[in-house]
């Protein structure tokens, strides 16, 4: 099946005074896609959104929706778009006469009003008793949810969301995460979605944009960030990892603070630079002979992180970091580490 572009993005700029905050951006949205803006604090994420939103307009490039550009079109006359925010509730209202607030807007007469609003509640996976209950006795993650169902209520092409998990504690979120992707499939809307955490962005996305500093750094499936990693930017923004750095000596990369040499990942182009290794991907050597090069170091801390166990290791002045099953058997605190090349990434510097 061909994929229709909804969104598209052509070198977007926007800036304040001198300073880019968005620069050069292009980008095609899929119709019914769940696409993840991902980047650290201050990348980029919020003036990029509001300006798909049509709360401002960039300072160069342009915006097209379904092919017509709409960069100077203000968000009350985008009636494609609607931003989901549970701040933006009417407390005085009961869940029901918010939800139903786009309905009467628009000028749709009370009992289809309120069958419309019902099956919003219902689509946002809140029970039709809550129609006539007051907002303000809502919890935190139901207030999300009517917020989202008054999104879906203006039956809009686009639904946006800038960080609206943030302030929910971690349990609610990862119920909410799932949720929020089983009504984007349920209802088919195209989902454009801001987070700064990767690991939310994994969960939920068919694809992620990394932002850093203003620019989309990398554009790919979850698997592909996760695996294939453009820079040591995003590589690092995926959670915590081991940099080592090398030089290119030979054809091996030689880690001089730490005095071993180790081979060139698959298909990397040998030069200096960091390698980069993920603490899962780190091994103790438990008598086979290693294929890599092998670091000795000694545990001096050790987590749990749920099933996993995470040890420290000190290594020529440097921490590791390996993360192994919480079952597995406890590794000798004299360690000797070492991991498969093709679990190495090697980025230039
Ligand atoms: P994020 O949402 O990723 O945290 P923002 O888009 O909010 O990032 O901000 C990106 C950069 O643009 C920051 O350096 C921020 O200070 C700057 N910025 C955002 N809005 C304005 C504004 N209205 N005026 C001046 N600078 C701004
Ligand atoms: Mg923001």
């Amino acid at each position: 099946m061909a994929s229709k572009t909804i969104l598209e993005l052509k070198q977007v700029d926007k800036f304040f005074g001198d300073k880019a905050a968005v620069e050069r951006i292009s980008l095609e949205i899929v119709e019914g896609e769940f696409f993840t803006i991902v980047g650290p604090s201050g990348s980029g994420k919020t003036t990029l959104i509001r300006m798909l939103v049509g709360m401002d307009t960039p300072s160069r490039g342009d915006i097209l929706l379904r092919g017509a550009q709409i960069n100077d079109v203000p968000a009350n006359k985008r009636p494609t778009c609607m931003v989901f925010q549970s701040l933006a509730l009417f407390p005085h209202m009961t869940v029901g006469e918010n939800v139903a607030y786009p309905l009467k807007c628009r000028g749709i007469e009370p009992g289809a009003r309120k069958a419309r609003a019902e099956a919003c509640l219902t689509l946002a996976h809140l029970p039709t008793e809550y129609y006539d209950r007051p907002v303000t006795q809502c919890s935190g993650g139901e207030r999300q949810r009517v917020a989202l169902a008054r999104a879906l209520a203006f039956d809009p092409d686009i639904l946006f969301f800038d960080e609206p998990l943030s302030a929910l504690d971690y349990k609610l979120k990862k119920l909410l995460e799932k949720e929020l992707k089983d009504i984007q499939r349920e209802t088919g809307k195209t989902f454009i979605y801001i987070t700064h955490s990767l690991e939310e962005a994994m969960v939920m996305s068919d694809r992620i944009g990394v932002m850093n500093e203003g620019r989309m750094v990398q554009i790919g499936a979850p698997r592909e960030i996760y695996r294939r990693p453009n820079s040591r930017f995003v590589s690092e923004f995926m959670g915590e990892v081991n940099v080592l750095p090398v030089t290119a000596k030979g054809g091996k990369l030689h880690c001089q603070s730490l005095g071993t040499s180790f081979e060139v990942p698959p298909g990397a182009q040998e030069t200096d630079g960091v390698l980069i290794i993920r603490p899962e991907d780190m091994r103790f050597v438990n008598g086979e002979p290693p294929v890599n090069g092998v670091l000795s170091g000694e545990i001096f801390n050790e987590y749990l992180l749920g099933s996993r166990v995470q040890y420290q290791v000190r290594a020529g002045g440097t921490t590791l970091l390996v993360e192994k099953q919480r079952d597995s058997t406890a590794p000798d605190p004299a360690a000797q580490l070492t991991f498969s090349p093709e679990n190495s990434m090697l980025f230039a510097e």
